[in-house]
Protein backbone atom coordinates (compact mmCIF):
# COMPACT_ATOMS: atom_id res chain seq x y z
CA UNK A 1 0.00 0.00 0.00
CA UNK A 2 1.39 3.37 -0.87
CA UNK A 3 0.51 6.63 0.82
CA UNK A 4 -0.60 10.01 0.33
CA UNK A 5 -0.06 12.49 2.77
CA UNK A 6 -1.58 16.07 2.54
CA UNK A 7 -0.79 19.37 5.02
CA UNK A 8 -4.09 21.43 5.70
CA UNK A 9 -3.40 24.41 6.83
CA UNK A 10 -5.86 26.50 8.77
CA UNK A 11 -5.88 30.04 10.03
CA UNK A 12 -7.28 30.31 13.73
CA UNK A 13 -8.99 32.54 15.99
CA UNK A 14 -8.68 32.21 19.55
CA UNK A 15 -8.59 34.71 22.67
CA UNK A 16 -5.89 37.16 22.36
CA UNK A 17 -4.44 35.37 26.14
CA UNK A 18 -4.13 32.31 24.43
CA UNK A 19 -1.48 33.06 22.10
CA UNK A 20 1.14 33.22 25.25
CA UNK A 21 -0.53 30.08 26.16
CA UNK A 22 0.78 28.44 22.84
CA UNK A 23 4.02 29.98 22.87
CA UNK A 24 5.00 28.94 26.74
CA UNK A 25 3.91 25.40 25.45
CA UNK A 26 5.82 25.46 22.56
CA UNK A 27 8.72 26.30 24.87
CA UNK A 28 8.09 23.67 27.49
CA UNK A 29 8.15 21.50 24.24
CA UNK A 30 11.34 22.31 22.92
CA UNK A 31 12.98 21.79 26.67
CA UNK A 32 11.84 18.24 26.58
CA UNK A 33 13.04 18.23 23.14
CA UNK A 34 16.81 19.26 24.12
CA UNK A 35 16.29 16.93 26.98
CA UNK A 36 15.95 13.97 25.01
CA UNK A 37 18.64 14.69 22.50
CA UNK A 38 20.61 15.21 25.16
CA UNK A 39 19.63 11.58 26.40
CA UNK A 40 20.29 10.33 22.62
CA UNK A 41 23.71 12.21 22.64
CA UNK A 42 24.99 9.97 25.88
CA UNK A 43 23.66 6.65 24.85
CA UNK A 44 23.78 6.98 20.70
CA UNK A 45 23.37 3.42 19.95
CA UNK A 46 19.88 4.40 20.45
CA UNK A 47 19.84 5.30 16.89
CA UNK A 48 20.85 2.07 15.55
CA UNK A 49 17.18 0.92 16.67
CA UNK A 50 13.75 1.17 15.01
CA UNK A 51 11.58 4.29 15.47
CA UNK A 52 9.53 2.04 18.12
CA UNK A 53 12.39 0.40 20.13
CA UNK A 54 14.32 3.62 20.53
CA UNK A 55 10.67 5.15 21.86
CA UNK A 56 10.53 2.48 24.32
CA UNK A 57 14.82 3.01 25.20
CA UNK A 58 14.35 6.72 25.42
CA UNK A 59 11.04 5.97 28.18
CA UNK A 60 12.88 3.42 30.36
CA UNK A 61 15.78 6.01 30.26
CA UNK A 62 13.66 8.77 31.41
CA UNK A 63 9.97 7.69 32.75
CA UNK A 64 9.97 6.15 36.31
CA UNK A 65 7.21 3.18 36.00
CA UNK A 66 6.55 0.59 38.17
CA UNK A 67 9.00 -2.38 36.19
CA UNK A 68 11.60 0.02 36.12
CA UNK A 69 10.91 2.37 39.08
CA UNK A 70 14.35 4.57 38.91
CA UNK A 71 15.28 5.70 35.63
CA UNK A 72 18.66 6.67 34.67
CA UNK A 73 18.11 10.36 33.54
CA UNK A 74 14.28 11.41 34.74
CA UNK A 75 11.94 13.86 32.92
CA UNK A 76 10.39 14.32 36.13
CA UNK A 77 13.61 16.66 37.17
CA UNK A 78 12.61 18.58 34.31
CA UNK A 79 8.57 18.76 34.93
CA UNK A 80 6.46 16.32 37.15
CA UNK A 81 3.56 16.74 35.13
CA UNK A 82 4.29 15.97 31.25
CA UNK A 83 1.45 14.02 29.56
CA UNK A 84 2.62 10.91 28.13
CA UNK A 85 1.72 11.99 24.63
CA UNK A 86 3.44 15.35 24.77
CA UNK A 87 6.83 13.25 25.92
CA UNK A 88 6.44 10.77 22.83
CA UNK A 89 5.79 13.81 20.31
CA UNK A 90 9.20 15.09 21.96
CA UNK A 91 11.16 11.84 22.01
CA UNK A 92 10.63 11.63 17.78
CA UNK A 93 11.16 14.98 17.38
CA UNK A 94 14.51 14.63 19.48
CA UNK A 95 15.12 11.33 17.60
CA UNK A 96 14.92 12.78 14.11
CA UNK A 97 16.65 15.81 15.32
CA UNK A 98 19.69 13.52 16.58
CA UNK A 99 19.56 11.19 13.25
CA UNK A 100 20.00 14.44 10.96
CA UNK A 101 22.91 15.66 13.22
CA UNK A 102 24.24 11.83 13.13
CA UNK A 103 23.87 11.53 9.69
CA UNK A 104 25.84 14.36 8.67
CA UNK A 105 28.50 13.96 11.43
CA UNK A 106 28.81 10.60 9.74
CA UNK A 107 29.26 11.99 6.46
CA UNK A 108 31.71 14.55 7.54
CA UNK A 109 33.90 12.27 9.00
CA UNK A 110 33.98 9.90 5.47
CA UNK A 111 34.78 13.16 3.72
CA UNK A 112 37.73 13.65 6.12
CA UNK A 113 38.99 10.37 5.89
CA UNK A 114 38.81 10.41 2.24
CA UNK A 115 40.74 14.04 2.25
CA UNK A 116 42.73 12.64 4.67
CA UNK A 117 43.21 9.02 2.79
CA UNK A 118 44.35 11.24 -0.37
CA UNK A 119 46.81 13.23 1.73
CA UNK A 120 44.53 16.23 1.18
CA UNK A 121 44.23 19.29 3.58
CA UNK A 122 40.56 18.89 5.35
CA UNK A 123 39.67 22.11 6.76
CA UNK A 124 35.88 21.68 6.65
CA UNK A 125 34.09 22.36 10.23
CA UNK A 126 32.62 19.52 11.63
CA UNK A 127 28.54 19.79 11.85
CA UNK A 128 27.57 21.19 15.49
CA UNK A 129 24.15 20.50 17.26
CA UNK A 130 21.50 22.46 17.47
CA UNK A 131 21.87 25.63 20.35
CA UNK A 132 18.67 26.78 20.05
CA UNK A 133 15.05 24.72 19.71
CA UNK A 134 11.90 25.88 17.36
CA UNK A 135 10.27 22.65 16.91
CA UNK A 136 6.59 23.23 16.54
CA UNK A 137 4.09 20.85 18.74
CA UNK A 138 2.64 17.68 17.90
CA UNK A 139 -0.65 16.93 19.11
CA UNK A 140 -0.81 13.50 19.15
CA UNK A 141 -3.64 11.51 20.14
CA UNK A 142 -5.08 12.51 23.54
CA UNK A 143 -3.81 16.45 23.32
CA UNK A 144 -6.81 17.03 21.18
CA UNK A 145 -10.06 15.72 21.12
CA UNK A 146 -13.78 17.20 20.03
CA UNK A 147 -12.24 18.38 16.44
CA UNK A 148 -15.46 19.78 14.35
CA UNK A 149 -15.13 21.72 11.17
CA UNK A 150 -15.05 24.81 12.58
CA UNK A 151 -13.49 23.88 16.12
CA UNK A 152 -10.58 21.94 18.34
CA UNK A 153 -10.16 21.23 22.06
CA UNK A 154 -6.21 21.44 22.60
CA UNK A 155 -4.33 20.30 25.64
CA UNK A 156 -1.65 22.97 26.29
CA UNK A 157 0.83 23.90 28.74
CA UNK A 158 -0.10 27.82 29.53
CA UNK A 159 2.76 28.59 31.87
CA UNK A 160 1.03 27.75 34.99
CA UNK A 161 -1.20 24.68 34.69
CA UNK A 162 -2.22 22.41 31.72
CA UNK A 163 -5.71 23.05 30.57
CA UNK A 164 -8.09 22.32 27.16
CA UNK A 165 -8.29 25.57 25.45
CA UNK A 166 -10.76 25.52 22.46
CA UNK A 167 -10.19 27.13 19.23
CA UNK A 168 -11.85 28.06 16.11
CA UNK A 169 -11.09 27.14 12.65
CA UNK A 170 -10.75 28.82 9.43
CA UNK A 171 -9.92 28.25 6.20
CA UNK A 172 -10.61 25.18 4.04
CA UNK A 173 -12.17 21.75 5.12
CA UNK A 174 -9.88 18.67 5.79
CA UNK A 175 -10.62 16.19 2.56
CA UNK A 176 -13.29 13.55 2.67
CA UNK A 177 -11.73 9.58 2.90
CA UNK A 178 -8.55 10.95 4.45
CA UNK A 179 -7.47 9.29 7.80
CA UNK A 180 -6.69 12.66 10.00
CA UNK A 181 -3.02 12.71 11.59
CA UNK A 182 -1.56 14.85 14.61
CA UNK A 183 -2.14 18.47 14.05
CA UNK A 184 0.78 20.60 14.76
CA UNK A 185 0.33 23.96 15.92
CA UNK A 186 2.62 26.81 14.01
CA UNK A 187 3.55 30.23 14.55
CA UNK A 188 2.99 31.80 11.15
CA UNK A 189 4.74 34.93 11.54
CA UNK A 190 2.59 36.96 13.94
CA UNK A 191 -0.11 34.27 14.54
CA UNK A 192 -0.63 30.84 15.39
CA UNK A 193 -2.06 28.13 12.50
CA UNK A 194 -3.26 24.71 12.51
CA UNK A 195 -1.49 22.02 10.13
CA UNK A 196 -3.01 19.22 9.86
CA UNK A 197 -1.35 15.90 8.05
CA UNK A 198 -4.44 13.84 6.37
CA UNK A 199 -3.21 10.43 4.91
CA UNK A 200 -4.85 8.35 2.68
CA UNK A 201 -3.36 4.39 1.82
CA UNK A 202 -4.00 3.29 -2.04
CA UNK A 203 -3.18 0.51 -4.07
CA UNK A 204 0.32 1.65 -5.06
CA UNK A 205 0.22 2.80 -9.26
CA UNK A 206 2.30 -0.13 -11.18
CA UNK A 207 5.95 1.30 -12.00
CA UNK A 208 6.59 2.71 -15.03
CA UNK A 209 8.35 -0.19 -16.89
CA UNK A 210 5.21 -2.19 -16.23
CA UNK A 211 3.00 0.54 -17.08
CA UNK A 212 5.05 1.02 -20.71
CA UNK A 213 5.42 -2.63 -21.52
CA UNK A 214 1.56 -4.27 -20.27
CA UNK A 215 -0.84 -1.21 -20.81
CA UNK A 216 -1.42 -1.28 -24.25
CA UNK A 217 -3.94 2.27 -23.55
CA UNK A 218 -1.25 3.91 -21.61
CA UNK A 219 -0.81 7.74 -21.62
CA UNK A 220 1.82 9.57 -20.81
CA UNK A 221 2.25 13.15 -20.37
CA UNK A 222 5.84 14.47 -21.18
CA UNK A 223 6.57 18.15 -20.38
CA UNK A 224 9.66 20.31 -21.10
CA UNK A 225 10.88 23.18 -18.92
CA UNK A 226 12.38 25.96 -20.09
CA UNK A 227 13.76 29.35 -19.06
CA UNK A 228 11.96 30.68 -21.42
CA UNK A 229 8.51 32.33 -21.76
CA UNK A 230 6.92 29.22 -21.73
CA UNK A 231 8.38 27.76 -18.13
CA UNK A 232 6.96 24.33 -18.99
CA UNK A 233 5.06 23.24 -22.53
CA UNK A 234 3.35 19.57 -22.03
CA UNK A 235 2.12 17.05 -24.38
CA UNK A 236 0.11 13.92 -23.85
CA UNK A 237 0.83 10.60 -26.40
CA UNK A 238 -0.62 7.40 -26.04
CA UNK A 239 1.51 4.05 -26.96
CA UNK A 240 1.09 4.60 -30.69
CA UNK A 241 2.58 8.08 -30.17
CA UNK A 242 -0.44 10.04 -31.12
CA UNK A 243 -0.30 13.22 -29.78
CA UNK A 244 -3.67 14.07 -27.45
CA UNK A 245 -3.44 17.14 -26.35
CA UNK A 246 -0.50 19.77 -25.65
CA UNK A 247 -0.41 22.58 -22.76
CA UNK A 248 1.98 25.59 -22.63
CA UNK A 249 2.28 27.10 -19.54
CA UNK A 250 4.08 30.93 -19.65
CA UNK A 251 4.49 33.38 -16.80
CA UNK A 252 8.26 32.81 -17.74
CA UNK A 253 8.56 36.87 -18.70
CA UNK A 254 7.02 38.08 -16.01
CA UNK A 255 9.33 36.03 -13.49
CA UNK A 256 12.00 36.92 -15.10
CA UNK A 257 11.46 40.72 -15.02
CA UNK A 258 10.84 40.54 -11.39
CA UNK A 259 13.73 38.54 -10.51
CA UNK A 260 15.64 41.25 -12.67
CA UNK A 261 14.03 44.11 -10.92
CA UNK A 262 15.03 42.93 -7.77
CA UNK A 263 18.25 41.72 -8.50
CA UNK A 264 19.35 45.08 -9.90
CA UNK A 265 18.13 46.93 -7.13
CA UNK A 266 20.30 44.56 -4.90
CA UNK A 267 22.95 45.08 -6.75
CA UNK A 268 22.59 49.06 -6.50
CA UNK A 269 22.56 48.64 -2.46
CA UNK A 270 25.66 46.72 -2.75
CA UNK A 271 27.08 49.56 -5.08
CA UNK A 272 26.19 52.02 -2.41
CA UNK A 273 27.49 50.45 0.52
CA UNK A 274 30.04 49.42 -1.07
CA UNK A 275 29.83 45.46 0.90
CA UNK A 276 28.87 42.38 -0.55
CA UNK A 277 26.55 41.12 2.65
CA UNK A 278 23.77 39.08 2.32
CA UNK A 279 22.58 39.02 5.20
CA UNK A 280 22.68 42.42 5.49
CA UNK A 281 19.01 44.25 6.19
CA UNK A 282 17.47 45.70 3.48
CA UNK A 283 18.82 42.89 0.87
CA UNK A 284 17.50 40.26 3.34
CA UNK A 285 14.20 41.49 2.64
CA UNK A 286 14.95 41.32 -0.90
CA UNK A 287 15.92 38.21 -1.02
CA UNK A 288 13.16 36.94 0.44
CA UNK A 289 11.00 38.52 -1.81
CA UNK A 290 12.65 36.53 -4.74
CA UNK A 291 12.78 33.42 -2.69
CA UNK A 292 8.83 33.18 -1.98
CA UNK A 293 8.07 34.74 -5.70
CA UNK A 294 10.08 31.74 -7.07
CA UNK A 295 8.67 29.26 -4.88
CA UNK A 296 5.46 30.13 -5.87
CA UNK A 297 5.79 29.78 -9.42
CA UNK A 298 7.32 26.52 -9.00
CA UNK A 299 4.01 25.60 -6.78
CA UNK A 300 1.86 26.71 -9.67
CA UNK A 301 3.20 25.34 -12.46
CA UNK A 302 3.88 21.87 -11.00
CA UNK A 303 0.26 22.44 -9.70
CA UNK A 304 -0.83 22.87 -13.29
CA UNK A 305 1.36 20.47 -14.79
CA UNK A 306 -0.36 17.76 -12.71
CA UNK A 307 -3.64 19.17 -13.43
CA UNK A 308 -3.40 18.79 -17.08
CA UNK A 309 -1.92 15.03 -16.62
CA UNK A 310 -5.10 14.48 -14.31
CA UNK A 311 -7.56 15.76 -17.22
CA UNK A 312 -5.95 13.90 -19.60
CA UNK A 313 -6.10 10.43 -18.12
CA UNK A 314 -2.22 10.25 -18.42
CA UNK A 315 -0.80 8.03 -15.85
CA UNK A 316 3.06 8.63 -16.30
CA UNK A 317 4.58 11.99 -15.77
CA UNK A 318 8.07 12.15 -17.27
CA UNK A 319 10.66 15.42 -17.23
CA UNK A 320 14.12 15.44 -18.80
CA UNK A 321 17.43 15.21 -15.94
CA UNK A 322 18.35 18.11 -15.57
CA UNK A 323 21.44 19.48 -18.34
CA UNK A 324 24.41 21.07 -16.53
CA UNK A 325 23.59 24.88 -15.83
CA UNK A 326 26.05 26.53 -18.96
CA UNK A 327 27.85 29.72 -17.02
CA UNK A 328 26.36 32.92 -18.21
CA UNK A 329 28.33 36.07 -19.35
CA UNK A 330 26.61 39.63 -18.25
CA UNK A 331 25.62 41.98 -15.39
CA UNK A 332 25.32 40.71 -12.45
CA UNK A 333 21.38 40.59 -12.50
CA UNK A 334 21.02 38.58 -15.59
CA UNK A 335 23.48 35.76 -14.40
CA UNK A 336 21.81 35.45 -11.16
CA UNK A 337 18.39 35.65 -13.03
CA UNK A 338 19.22 32.67 -15.65
CA UNK A 339 20.69 30.60 -12.12
CA UNK A 340 17.55 31.06 -10.10
CA UNK A 341 15.74 30.22 -13.22
CA UNK A 342 17.43 27.33 -13.35
CA UNK A 343 16.77 26.14 -10.15
CA UNK A 344 13.22 26.51 -10.91
CA UNK A 345 13.60 24.19 -13.09
CA UNK A 346 14.61 21.31 -10.47
CA UNK A 347 11.91 22.94 -8.18
CA UNK A 348 8.76 22.29 -10.51
CA UNK A 349 10.29 18.83 -10.67
CA UNK A 350 10.02 17.66 -7.12
CA UNK A 351 6.98 19.63 -6.14
CA UNK A 352 5.38 18.13 -9.42
CA UNK A 353 6.86 14.51 -8.11
CA UNK A 354 4.95 14.55 -4.88
CA UNK A 355 2.10 16.53 -6.44
CA UNK A 356 1.46 14.00 -8.96
CA UNK A 357 1.68 10.76 -6.68
CA UNK A 358 -0.64 12.08 -4.15
CA UNK A 359 -3.17 11.74 -7.53
CA UNK A 360 -1.62 8.43 -8.46
CA UNK A 361 0.31 9.48 -11.20
CA UNK A 362 3.98 8.50 -11.59
CA UNK A 363 7.02 10.79 -12.71
CA UNK A 364 9.89 9.87 -14.20
CA UNK A 365 12.84 11.38 -16.18
CA UNK A 366 15.04 10.74 -19.11
CA UNK A 367 18.03 11.84 -20.53
CA UNK A 368 18.20 15.80 -21.78
CA UNK A 369 20.65 14.76 -24.77
CA UNK A 370 19.55 16.71 -27.60
CA UNK A 371 15.66 16.44 -26.96
CA UNK A 372 14.97 20.11 -28.10
CA UNK A 373 17.87 19.69 -31.30
CA UNK A 374 15.68 15.97 -32.70
CA UNK A 375 13.01 15.76 -34.55
CA UNK A 376 9.56 14.52 -33.04
CA UNK A 377 8.45 12.88 -36.36
CA UNK A 378 11.71 11.68 -37.86
CA UNK A 379 14.55 11.88 -35.35
CA UNK A 380 16.41 13.79 -37.55
CA UNK A 381 18.11 17.12 -36.92
CA UNK A 382 15.73 19.95 -36.99
CA UNK A 383 17.07 23.74 -37.87
CA UNK A 384 15.58 25.95 -34.90
CA UNK A 385 14.32 29.84 -36.03
CA UNK A 386 12.40 32.50 -35.31
CA UNK A 387 10.05 34.17 -37.95
CA UNK A 388 11.18 36.77 -39.80
CA UNK A 389 14.33 36.86 -38.02
CA UNK A 390 17.02 34.39 -38.71
CA UNK A 391 17.63 32.98 -42.05
CA UNK A 392 15.89 29.64 -41.58
CA UNK A 393 18.93 27.35 -41.08
CA UNK A 394 21.24 25.90 -38.38
CA UNK A 395 20.80 25.86 -34.43
CA UNK A 396 19.46 29.11 -32.74
CA UNK A 397 19.47 28.11 -29.40
CA UNK A 398 16.48 29.71 -27.49
CA UNK A 399 14.37 30.04 -30.72
CA UNK A 400 10.64 29.50 -30.90
CA UNK A 401 9.97 27.94 -33.55
CA UNK A 402 11.41 24.79 -35.56
CA UNK A 403 11.63 23.23 -39.04
CA UNK A 404 12.72 19.51 -40.17
CA UNK A 405 14.56 19.08 -43.34
CA UNK A 406 13.92 16.02 -43.41
CA UNK A 407 10.49 15.31 -43.20
CA UNK A 408 9.61 19.37 -43.12
CA UNK A 409 7.59 19.23 -39.69
CA UNK A 410 7.09 22.51 -38.84
CA UNK A 411 5.92 23.61 -35.22
CA UNK A 412 7.01 25.25 -31.89
CA UNK A 413 10.15 24.06 -30.43
CA UNK A 414 9.47 23.43 -26.83
CA UNK A 415 6.54 21.49 -27.80
CA UNK A 416 8.51 19.47 -30.32
CA UNK A 417 11.18 18.85 -27.20
CA UNK A 418 8.25 17.85 -25.15
CA UNK A 419 7.39 15.24 -27.50
CA UNK A 420 10.91 13.90 -28.24
CA UNK A 421 10.94 13.42 -24.30
CA UNK A 422 7.77 11.77 -24.38
CA UNK A 423 9.03 9.16 -26.89
CA UNK A 424 12.23 8.83 -25.20
CA UNK A 425 10.34 6.82 -22.31
CA UNK A 426 8.90 4.48 -24.63
CA UNK A 427 12.21 4.00 -26.46
CA UNK A 428 13.73 3.46 -23.37
CA UNK A 429 11.46 0.06 -22.61
CA UNK A 430 10.25 -0.86 -26.16
CA UNK A 431 13.93 -1.29 -27.74
CA UNK A 432 14.86 -3.03 -23.99
CA UNK A 433 11.79 -5.63 -24.81
CA UNK A 434 12.71 -5.98 -28.21
CA UNK A 435 16.67 -6.16 -28.29
CA UNK A 436 16.46 -8.86 -24.89
CA UNK A 437 16.18 -11.93 -25.01
CA UNK A 438 14.00 -13.60 -22.17
CA UNK A 439 17.40 -14.71 -20.47
CA UNK A 440 18.81 -11.45 -20.26
CA UNK A 441 15.50 -9.77 -19.18
CA UNK A 442 16.42 -9.90 -15.05
CA UNK A 443 19.59 -8.88 -15.36
CA UNK A 444 18.30 -5.34 -17.05
CA UNK A 445 15.20 -4.58 -15.31
CA UNK A 446 17.57 -3.11 -12.28
CA UNK A 447 19.29 -0.80 -14.53
CA UNK A 448 16.49 0.30 -16.47
CA UNK A 449 14.60 2.31 -13.52
CA UNK A 450 17.70 4.56 -13.65
CA UNK A 451 18.48 4.21 -17.87
CA UNK A 452 18.10 7.39 -20.14
CA UNK A 453 18.19 7.17 -23.76
CA UNK A 454 21.90 7.22 -23.92
CA UNK A 455 22.13 4.65 -22.08
CA UNK A 456 20.08 2.47 -23.78
CA UNK A 457 22.37 3.28 -26.93
CA UNK A 458 24.99 2.32 -24.60
CA UNK A 459 23.24 -1.31 -23.96
CA UNK A 460 22.57 -1.40 -27.79
CA UNK A 461 26.46 -1.27 -28.21
CA UNK A 462 27.25 -3.60 -25.58
CA UNK A 463 24.61 -6.21 -27.85
CA UNK A 464 26.60 -8.05 -30.58
CA UNK A 465 26.87 -6.78 -33.79
CA UNK A 466 24.76 -8.72 -35.82
CA UNK A 467 21.49 -7.89 -33.72
CA UNK A 468 21.98 -4.29 -33.96
CA UNK A 469 22.25 -4.67 -37.79
CA UNK A 470 19.01 -6.72 -37.70
CA UNK A 471 17.13 -4.66 -35.88
CA UNK A 472 18.17 -1.53 -37.90
CA UNK A 473 17.32 -3.77 -40.87
CA UNK A 474 14.14 -4.70 -39.56
CA UNK A 475 13.29 -0.95 -39.40
CA UNK A 476 14.44 0.29 -42.71
CA UNK A 477 12.82 -1.90 -44.47
CA UNK A 478 9.53 -4.11 -42.87
CA UNK A 479 8.14 -0.43 -41.33
CA UNK A 480 9.85 2.09 -44.04
CA UNK A 481 8.34 5.31 -42.14
CA UNK A 482 6.27 7.68 -44.38
CA UNK A 483 7.27 11.36 -44.17
CA UNK A 484 5.38 12.80 -41.19
CA UNK A 485 3.87 9.63 -40.28
CA UNK A 486 2.99 8.96 -36.70
CA UNK A 487 5.56 6.21 -34.92
CA UNK A 488 5.27 3.58 -32.70
CA UNK A 489 3.46 1.32 -34.66
CA UNK A 490 3.77 -2.49 -33.78
CA UNK A 491 6.17 -3.33 -31.34
CA UNK A 492 8.86 -2.02 -34.02
CA UNK A 493 10.50 1.05 -32.37
CA UNK A 494 11.34 3.74 -34.96
CA UNK A 495 13.56 5.37 -32.54
CA UNK A 496 16.00 2.96 -33.33
CA UNK A 497 18.05 4.45 -36.19
CA UNK A 498 18.41 7.92 -33.65
CA UNK A 499 19.74 5.50 -31.00
CA UNK A 500 21.70 4.20 -32.72
CA UNK A 501 23.25 7.38 -34.10
CA UNK A 502 23.74 8.41 -30.82
CA UNK A 503 26.50 5.84 -30.22
CA UNK A 504 27.82 6.40 -33.65
CA UNK A 505 28.72 10.05 -32.95
ZN1 LIG B 1 11.63 15.29 -39.15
Amino acid sequence: MAQATITIKQRLNYAPGHAAAFTANQELFNQVVAFYFDVIQAHSQILDLGSQDALRALERLTHATEKYPNPVMPLSALREDIPAMFRRAAINAALGLAKSFHGNLKRWRTRREKAHAKGKKFTDRPPVPPRSWNKSVSFYAGLWRERTVNSVMLKVWTGVCWSWIKVRISGRDLPAGYAVGSPQLIWHGNEWWLHTPVEQAFTAPAKVEEQVKEQTTIKICAVDLNLGEQIAVCSVQNAEGTILATCFIGGGDAISGFRKMVLGRIARNRSKTGIIAEGEQDNGALWQKIRRRDDNEAHRISRRVVQFALEQGASVIVFEHLGALKPEKGKYSRRGNLKRAYWMKGRIFHYSKYKAWNERIITCRVSPRNTSRDCASCGEKVIRYTQGWHPQEGYTPGAPLVRCPACQMRGHADRNASLVIGQRLFARYRQAAKQEKPQSRRGRSGRVVKATGVIVSQDAQRCEQPSILAARHGDRHEHGIAQGEVFWMDECPPSLPTQLRLFEE
